[in-house]
């Protein structure tokens, strides 16, 4: 197999499909959310502009009293214990542009959540929106051009498993349950390093939502 023969997927935002959520009734009288800013000022999310970020999206946005938001914040790391103020559970890329517009409009500390492995905890964050992309774990591969799609929230494990039916594999680290995403920002060493080299030069493509873009723009790598 030469190197190459995999191709790096939406690590940003990517479409998922077969989830779907009941949008959140919009709270008539929600209640103003003490918050911290990028900087780490102390600020104020008003109740009424956080019931239109969860108006907005279509996957859940948990608050520190919601059902589900230990499980939600809790990364590999036991050490860091953070609680975000608000946690987006993003499922398609219009969730996650959501999600950075309004974290922009407010100033807001982000932290984003792929795999959850970060080992300084940098996943989740204190007071701050976390970006939660586990429920976008995608995976689709294209045995003609023996290229591998992923969704931001892929692990390993499951890209390994897809990849295997046809043959294929992606040089990337070695355990299962590790973010795509991450470990290939990181770089991504692996078993198969030496002869097809890190996780990122195999990469060709990115689906990017940043702050200042009002949508995904997609980044192409180019090949040397
Ligand atoms: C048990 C274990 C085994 C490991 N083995 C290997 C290995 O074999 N090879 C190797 O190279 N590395 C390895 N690592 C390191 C791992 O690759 C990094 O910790 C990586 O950052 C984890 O990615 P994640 O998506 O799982 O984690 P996350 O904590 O979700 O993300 C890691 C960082 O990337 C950011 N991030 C993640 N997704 C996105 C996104 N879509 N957009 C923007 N930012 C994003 C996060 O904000 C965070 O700062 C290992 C780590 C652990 C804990």
């Amino acid at each position: 197999m030469k190197r190459r023969h995999f191709l790096g997927g939406s690590l940003a935002v990517a479409a998922t499909a077969g989830l779907s959520f009941t949008r959140p009734a919009r709270a008539a009288t929600a209640a103003d959310l003490p918050a911290v800013s990028r900087t780490g000022a102390a600020l104020v999310l008003r109740g009424s502009d956080v019931a239109d970020l969860r108006a907005r999206l279509r996957g859940p946005v948990l608050l520190r009293a919601s059902e589900g938001y230990d499980a939600a914040r809790r990364v590999w790391n036991g050490a860091f214990d953070r609680r975000p103020v608000l946690i987006a559970r993003c499922i398609n890329p219009q969730d996650v542009v959501a999600a950075v517009q309004f974290a922009a409009a407010q100033d807001l500390l982000v932290s984003v959540r792929g795999g959850g492995h970060s080992l300084p905890g940098y996943s989740a964050c204190e007071g701050g929106l976390m970006i939660d992309l586990t429920l976008m774990g995608s995976v689709q591969v294209d045995p003609v051009k023996r290229l591998v799609r992923v969704g931001p929230g892929a692990l390993l494990g499951a890209m390994d498993r897809e990849a295997q039916v046809h043959g294929l594999v992606v040089p990337a680290g070695t355990v299962s349950h590790t973010g795509v995403a991450g470990l290939t920002l990181g770089g991504g060493v692996g078993r198969l390093q030496r002869k097809f080299g890190l996780t990122v030069d195999s990469l060709v493509a990115a689906d990017v939502a940043t702050r200042k873009l009002r949508r995904r723009h997609r980044l192409r790598v180019p090949r040397a």
